[in-house]
């Protein structure tokens, strides 16, 4: 006989329902917190998990007014940035960081410390961004790389304390 006992196969498909249903939470979860994914730019985002309690919500927010506040900047973001890591670590709290390292050579990893409220992790995000295309990019041996990027971060502040 080929045909499976009622319950059997009841028990199975039970299976493969809680399954699914956990997978969808855990995707749902992952994109929610881990991932910002513009598929109309075609960026995507990954955010680490953040250690001291900061809600990596506040990455996002401050993506989305980077997107609708200056789109020349968070076209930027989307082409140098891979990975946000929101815990604070070299730049310590209040700051972000950018590390020369052989991993960065690609789309690049920041940290970007998110403890300042909204603005301020747009303007680190912004700054670190800068740091990740002179990286990518080279600049001359005296290069004072903090000035430009220090101009970068000064400028989107300005741009967005006009626009709210
Ligand atoms: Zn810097």
């Amino acid at each position: 006989m080929l045909g499976q006992p009622a319950e059997g196969r009841n028990t199975r498909w039970a299976r493969r329902a809680v399954l699914g249903v956990v997978v969808a939470v855990a995707v749902v979860t992952m994109v929610r917190y881990f991932v910002w994914w513009d598929v109309g730019a075609r960026c995507v985002i990954g955010m680490r998990p953040s250690l001291v309690g900061y809600d990596n919500t506040t990455i996002k927010r401050a993506l989305a007014t980077l997107q609708s506040g200056s789109p020349e900047d968070y076209r930027k973001v989307c082409a140098h940035v891979a990975t946000i890591n929101p815990n604070p670590s070299c730049g310590g709290f209040g700051g972000g960081c950018f590390w020369h390292s052989e991993g960065n050579r690609g789309r690049a990893s920041i940290d970007v410390s998110t403890e300042h409220g909204l603005i301020w992790t747009v303007a680190i995000i912004v700054h670190e961004t800068c740091h990740a295309i002179q990286y990518h990019e080279g600049r001359p041996p005296w290069f004072d790389l903090e000035h430009e990027c220090y101009g970068e971060d000064d400028r989107i502040l300005r741009a967005l304390v006009q626009f709210e």
